[in-house]
């Protein structure tokens, strides 16, 4: 299959693939949309079994970067990139550096920063060799872990949702959260001192146990997190949580939570709402971690310091464009996820906001 053919070509500017003798670099950079200003996401390193598996994978990436980084108005198009390797065994800062030198090439069209098996030591070596390179850590600009950005994103879509879809605050809502990682700790924390009740699961006993401590949170099994009586479910573990076989289990009326890609496919979309159910769409009611991000660019681009007060002024209005999406999402009586890319869409098609 050529890279044209891949289904998640979908009018990519460019895709760029980088080969590095001396260290052994195999990487991707996709740019998918550069119209709403240089392309930004983060950087995944991954033993693909295939150079095609990776070339999709960086491509389905980077157009989902475009449509987060335009729903959260940001002034960045969507690109990715994945470097092909082992990150547990196969990583050298001189790995890095040629990853930097790749991004260098790109001419500024593409920000790199942390993905999966990418940490900010890495992103280190990649900035001897270029400045375009966010996530790092200890200078003026740095806007660090975005976990609790991305956390207290989710924790007002949560209660927007509860809002529209029972007339009420959380106070005595029961909240359904899978995964206590990150994120999902903090969020955690944040809807216990709201008064929701939590049933919590996990594969990690240990953040487990972390979390029902500190919020008196009912702990169960991970299979059994798709059958519990709940107001709402969130997703804030790994993708593909939301597929037509969880959904005929799940009784929670709001679908809520961090996790990247939760529709397992497009009919799973279509299916929660035909049964009924509130969806906010995971890449708008996450996207406070990409907007912490983007303040960092925006910093170093200045040569300014992080800004805390940009990063509060684009999650609500984040915030604001989820109400929209749920709004039209009832007036229009069509899936909310359907409503989200539309927006997204049209943004990107709009240019710089
Ligand atoms: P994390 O790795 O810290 O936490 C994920 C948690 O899920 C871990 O505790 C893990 O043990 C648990 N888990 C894994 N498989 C599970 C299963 N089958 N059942 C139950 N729990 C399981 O990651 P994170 O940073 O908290 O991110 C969580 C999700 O949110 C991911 O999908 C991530 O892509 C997405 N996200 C994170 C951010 C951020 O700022 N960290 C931003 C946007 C999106």
């Amino acid at each position: 299959m050529s890279v044209f053919d891949s289904p998640a070509f979908e009018s990519h500017e460019a895709v760029h693939a980088f080969h590095d003798a001396a260290t052994g670099l195999k990487a991707i950079i996709a740019i998918h949309s550069t119209a709403r200003g240089p392309a930004a996401g983060g950087c995944r390193m991954w033993p693909y079994p295939s150079d095609q598996a990776a070339i999709d994978d960086a491509l389905r990436l980077s157009r989902a970067m475009s449509y987060k980084n335009a729903v959260a108005d940001l002034d960045l198009g969507g690109g990715k990139s994945v470097i092909i390797g082992d990150s547990r065994t196969e990583k050298t800062p001189a790995l890095f550096e040629a990853f930097g030198a790749a991004v260098e090439a790109v001419g500024g069209r593409y920000w790199t920063a942390e993905d999966v098996g990418v940490s900010p030591a890495d992103l280190a070596a990649s900035r001897r060799r270029t400045r375009f390179v966010a996530g790092l850590e200890g200078h003026p600009a740095a806007s660090g872990d975005p976990s609790p950005i991305t956390a207290e994103g989710i924790f007002r879509g949560i209660a927007l949702c509860v809002r529209r879809a029972m007339q009420r605050d959380l106070e005595g809502v029961t909240v359904a959260l899978q995964g206590v990682g990150h994120v999902g700790s903090i969020l955690a924390g944040k809807l216990h001192a709201a008064g929701a009740r939590l049933i919590i699961t996990d594969v990690d006993e240990a953040a487990l146990s972390a979390v029902a401590r500190r919020t008196g949170a009912e702990i169960v099994p991970p299979g059994a997190i798709f059958d519990v009586e709940a107001d709402v479910f969130a997703p804030c573990a790994m993708g593909g949580a939301i597929s037509v076989e969880t959904l005929a289990r799940l009784r929670p009326r709001i679908i809520a939570g961090g996790a990247n890609n939760q529709l397992a496919t497009p009919e799973a979309g279509q299916a929660l709402y035909e049964k009924g159910l509130l969806y906010a769409p995971d890449y708008v009611i996450n996207g406070g971690g990409i907007i912490n991000v983007a303040a960092e660019i925006r910093a170093l681009e200045a040569g300014e310091a992080f800004d805390p007060s940009w990063v509060e002024a684009k999650l609500e209005r984040l915030m604001g464009t989820l109400d929209e999406i749920l709004g039209r999402s009832l007036a229009e009586a069509r899936p909310t996820h359907a409503v989200a890319n539309e927006i997204a869409r049209a943004r990107i098609a709009g240019g710089r906001g």
